[in-house]
């Protein structure tokens, strides 16, 4: 496993649970927005190799951790890019802590087989986009299938999830959500997340408008409520 970074202590990312967070790098994304580049462009990633963290160290940080920690996060860049992340996961079960994995949703087949061994306690999926419009957001051709499939499997699964979207006004507008929100209708929450537009996101030469208003992202929700697509919606 290539860990990039470990966060030591978390309240927010693991909802109603303590956590440390693992950086693994590598995403076959390209959002515009993305400000992570140093865990997704490779001539980045190379310029921080020598600060990856073995997978013992993090072990080791983690045995020390019991029962004051509860789970592992795991994000990236994209997790399921790593090879051995289900064996990974295996052996942060083994040592006792629940798992949550934040995905961007491109590996269904490796998501069911996660799910189906009960090993992931909570999963994050951004859903970027309507699936017609993914390409305008990631700036990479991708099988929107995969996308799909992945929604779907996470939807009918028993496990504790949520979708999320960032939006930014000049991708996303307001019929993009009612397309996002019947695409993931029924699911267990959704996550409308407003753009943070920084000085090292990825397009640097793409015109941003930034983030809509807290206005607006109320009457969003509270469409979504309404045509009931989502019962439990949060703006972050
Ligand atoms: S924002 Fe997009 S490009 Fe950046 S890590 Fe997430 S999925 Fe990858």
């Amino acid at each position: 496993m290539i860990i990039s970074g470990i966060q030591k202590f978390s309240t927010l990312d693991f909802p109603s649970y303590v956590s440390c967070i693992v950086f693994t790098p590598y995403c076959n994304f390209r959002c515009k927005y993305c400000h992570n580049s140093e865990l997704v462009i490779p001539s980045e990633i190379e310029k921080i190799k020598n600060t990856f963290i073995p997978e013992e160290v993090f072990f080791n940080f983690l045995k020390k951790r019991k029962n004051k920690l509860d789970g592992v996060v795991i994000t990236g860049g994209e997790p399921t890019m790593q090879s051995d992340l289900k064996n990974f996961i295996l052996k942060i079960k083994k040592e006792g802590f629940l798992v949550k994995l934040d995905t961007n949703g491109t590996d269904p087949n490796l998501i069911a087989d996660l799910l189906e061994n009960d090993l992931i306690d909570y999963i994050a999926m951004d859903v970027k986009a309507p699936l017609d419009k993914y390409k305008k957001i990631i700036d990479v051709d991708i099988d929107t299938n995969l996308i799909k499939r992945s929604i779907d499997i996470i939807k009918s699964s028993s496990i504790n999830h949520e979708f999320r979207t960032t939006i930014e006004k000049s991708l996303l507008d307001i019929d993009d959500i009612m397309e996002i929100g019947k695409l993931i209708s029924g699911c267990m929450k959704y996550a409308m997340q407003k753009v943070n537009i920084h000085e090292n996101v990825l397009d640097k030469n793409y015109h941003f408008l930034g983030a809509y208003t807290d206005e607006w992202f109320e009457q969003a929700r509270k469409m979504l409520v309404d045509e009931h697509y989502i019962d439990n919606c949060e703006i972050r």
